[in-house]
Parts: C-alpha cells; structure tokens; sequence
C-alpha cells in the first residue's frame, strides 16, 4: 500500500471531484485524487461504435449553465449545436404520430391552455425559491407534502395536461414516477434551470454538446492533475478527526487536511466513516436516492429522418420511448438517435430478454421514423444502474418530505468532510454545470479554512 500526505483528498473523479481538485491545485494546494473505476468522468462518460461517438452518460449544456461554460472555455473546449431542423414528432395516446412545428405539443387548444396553465404556476412557484435553499420556499412545506402527481391535478381536471407537464420533470429529469417525489422538488428542479419554460423546452435545456464529448471535459481536467489522480482506488474507509483525514484506496492511502467527497449521495453510505458520521448526516444519506432511466443508442448509416424533413426529436408520454431526439455527432456522416426510457417503463424493459427488449425499442423508435429505424447499425443501452459506482440514473433526489426535512444539512461539512455533486447543487441541480459549481464551491469553502 503507498502511503501518501497531501492538502487534500478527493473522492471521485467525476466532474465535481476533478474540478475541486483543479481549483485547489491552481491555489497552490497539495491533491490527490482517488477513483474507483479505471476510467475518469463518472456519470459522463463516451466510445466510439463502428465509427459513431456515442455518449453514454451526460452530454448536453444549455445557456444558462455558466459554471460549465467558464470551465470549458477555460480549458479551451468548443461546442456544437444539436441538430433541430425540421418538424417534430407527438405520439398520442390512441397511437396516432403527429408531425408539428413550435413548442406547443399538438393537443387539443383546452389542453395547451391547461398546461401553459400549469407551466404558469410552475413558473410563479420557481421564481419565489432560491435553489440552493429550496427549504426556505415560502410554501416549502406544503409542496414538500404533496407529491408532483396531485399537485398537478390539484391544478388541472385535464388529465393530458398533467401527464404532459409530468413528464417534463418525473420522467425526463427526475427519472422517478411523479406520485414519489414532492411538488417542491419539482420546483427545485425548474429553479435549478431559471425557470420552468426554460425546462420544457427542448431548445433551450438540451442546446449544444461538447467538442470532444462531455467526458472529455473530465479527461481535460485529469490530464492537467497528471500524477494526482489514482483510478481503480475505490475508498470504502475514511478515518477522520477535527485534525484531518485518512483515505483508505485499494493501493494507495492519503493523508490530509480535508476530504472532498465527490461520489454520488446514494454511495455515501458505502464508505465506513470512522467515527461514524453525526446521525442526521447518516439519516440524511438514505433519503437521497437514484432514478432510473434507460438511454438508448441506435446508430444509422445516415439520419434518414432529416431528408423527410424531421428533426429527429418525437415526444410520446404514453409511448415506449418517450423523448426521442438526432443525437449525430458533430463531422460525422451517419445518423444517431438518441431515446429515453424512464423510471417504471425502465424496470418492465429490463424485465424482458434481451432480444424482445430490443425489439420493443426498435419497434418504439420506428413508431415514430418508420420502418427504416428497425435495423440500425448500432443498438446500444447505457446501463448506469448496473455500474457498481452510480446505481442508477441520472442522479439523486429526495423523497416526499426529504427537501424540507434533509436539504439544509446536506451541503455542510462535517469536520474535515466536504460533499460535493451535482446533486447537491442549487442551479444546475443534477447536470455536469452543477457538478462543476459544487467542485468550485468545495474548493473555495477549504482554501477559506486553510488560509483562514
Ligand atoms: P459523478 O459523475 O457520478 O462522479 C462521481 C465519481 O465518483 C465517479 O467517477 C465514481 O466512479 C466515483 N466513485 C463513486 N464511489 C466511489 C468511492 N467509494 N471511491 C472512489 N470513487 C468513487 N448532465 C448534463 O449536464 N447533461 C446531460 O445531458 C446529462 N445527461 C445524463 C445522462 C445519463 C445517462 C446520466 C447517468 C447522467 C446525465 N447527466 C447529464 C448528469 C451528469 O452526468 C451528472 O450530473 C454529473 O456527471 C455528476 O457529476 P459528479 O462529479 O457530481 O458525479
């Protein structure tokens, strides 16, 4: 085992951990990093498949998402806009696929009223909250009660209007039915991204990708740490004190002043903490837990959607994949879709064998392309809930009640001990520009102590 001493040990090398690690290094401070998997990125994360860049993990940056920005372009990293020429796709409930220009669904004028309805309130809801202290919402405690699902119909009798609305937040974003997660966090969850418009619509929150892949940004970071990051060095112990830490990796141990615990919150609790942490910490850690969401890759040899002037992006509450959108790479002459299955659809999926499980989502996919979707050159379905070091997808959240009783303990440090993660993030809650955002706040809150 090599025994090492350094300022500061951080745990994780995903994009929160890298960016702490980053930061400190540039002030001067001593870092190691320890990773349990033999890679960087975490939940970010790429390869190419015959020829086609897939990004199995997070990808997208939208405008608003200025920690990310500053990073990259720091680094001096490009983007690339998604591709969104062309009619839309709406597969409605009897089954009927409807192309449609614009932001409104194609549904019936009562219920694009009754959701601009709900989006309004939605809206009004998120503008009152301070996302990194969603708990001091003047109303926090009665949203924290009810769950999204009800309070939606407590707004609305048009069912459509609900599911539609549900949608943008349970299974695209949260990655959890509606009826298990509290109104407030669906709240937080619009905060977190400027407002609720901003959210729902496609253009805006899932804007451009990055040059290079967004785990390149981490392979960036990691490149410039050098020596200091140690991969396949899983820390299933840390000892602490008011002194210090130890770090307990599988080669190697560090020695330091403070810890930077950069692992999603749902693996908190797979690391032994001696002394064990204050009992709100350890409460705290299993309130917050993981979604579920399949992201599925079928590569074409080329995007034949754009030639029948579509853009690529269909939306289907009732339907097999949900969201569908044209997720090529940039330079690159084949056709990639990228489709989304979320939460309870997610679990009957990974039910099936694999053979009919393909075959449903193709089926799914050529609901809405046709026939020519059956048969791409690539099938390929990102599986972080299998992943030993995420166990789900695409982050944490609270359950009912969890945000007003848990969230104003989870960004403080206990002792030498620091959380970060885009899942402890105010803006950018759940996406890389959060990840980042906590890594830089980790670092400036430890060079405080340290100088201080
Ligand atoms: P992580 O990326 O999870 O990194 C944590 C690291 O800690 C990992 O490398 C892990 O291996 C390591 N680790 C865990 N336990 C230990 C241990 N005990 N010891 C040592 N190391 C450990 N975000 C966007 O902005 N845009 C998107 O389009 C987007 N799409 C997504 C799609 C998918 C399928 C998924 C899964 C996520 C997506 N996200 C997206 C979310 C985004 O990827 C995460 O918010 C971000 O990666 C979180 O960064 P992090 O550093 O906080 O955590």
């Amino acid at each position: 085992m090599k025994q090492i001493e350094r300022d500061v040990v951080i745990i994780g090398a995903g994009p929160s951990g890298l960016t702490a690690a980053y930061e400190l290094k540039k002030c001067g401070k001593t870092v190691a990093v320890l990773e349990a998997r033999d890679r960087v990125g975490g939940r970010t994360w790429s390869e190419e498949m015959e020829g086609a860049t897939i990004e199995i993990g997070g990808q997208w940056i939208s405008p608003d998402q200025t920690g990310l920005y500053s990073l990259i372009n720091e680094l001096g990293i490009e983007t690339f806009e998604r591709y969104k020429e062309g009619k839309s796709l709406y597969r409605t409930a009897e089954g009927e696929t409807i192309a449609y220009d614009g932001e409104d669904f194609p549904v019936a004028p009562s219920t694009v009223a009754e959701m601009n309805k709900l989006i309004e309130v939605m809206n009004g809801l998120a503008a009152q909250m301070d996302p990194d202290k969603p708990w001091e919402h003047p109303q926090a405690e009665e949203l924290d009660m009810i769950s999204f699902h009800h309070f939606l119909r407590e707004h609305s009798s048009d069912e459509l209007a609900c599911d539609n609305v549900g949608l943008f937040i349970a299974g695209g974003m949260l990655t959890k039915p509606a009826h298990t997660f509290s109104a407030l966090q669906a709240v937080l969850m619009a905060s977190s991204a400027g407002t609720f418009d901003n959210l729902v619509d496609e253009d805006f929150i899932l804007d451009r990708r990055i040059v290079g892949t967004m785990q390149g940004v981490s392979k960036t970071v990691a490149e410039r740490l050098g020596d200091d990051v140690y991969l396949e060095n899983p820390v299933l112990k840390l000892e602490w004190s008011q002194d210090g830490v130890i770090a307990h990796g599988a080669t190697v141990s560090v020695k330091a002043k403070k810890a930077v615990i950069a692992v999603p919150p749902n693996l908190y609790s797979r690391i032994s903490y001696v002394p064990a942490l204050p009992r709100k910490q350890l409460v705290t850690h299993q309130h917050q837990s993981m979604g579920l969401v399949i992201k599925v890759h079928a590569v074409y040899e080329t995007p034949f959607w754009r030639e029948a002037g579509l853009s690529g992006t269909c939306f289907g509450p009732n339907a097999v994949v949900q969201e569908l959108y044209d997720n090529t790479y940039t330079g690159e002459s084949t056709g990639t879709l990228v489709g989304f299955i979320s939460d309870v659809d997610a679990d009957a999926m990974w039910e099936l064998d694999e053979a009919e499980r393909k075959s449903q989502i193709l089926q799914g996919i050529a609901d809405f392309l046709g026939a020519k979707a059956l048969d791409p050159k690539v099938f390929y379905l990102s599986d972080f809930a299998a992943e030993e070091w995420t166990r789900g997808a695409y982050a944490t959240s609270y359950d009912l009640g969890g945000l007003t009783r848990f969230g104003s303990v989870q960004n403080d440090n206990v002792g030498p001990l620091y959380f970060s993660s885009s899942d402890l993030a105010g803006e950018g809650y759940q996406h890389v520009d959060g990840a980042v955002r906590m890594g830089r706040r980790s670092a400036a809150r430890i060079i405080a102590k340290l100088e201080g």
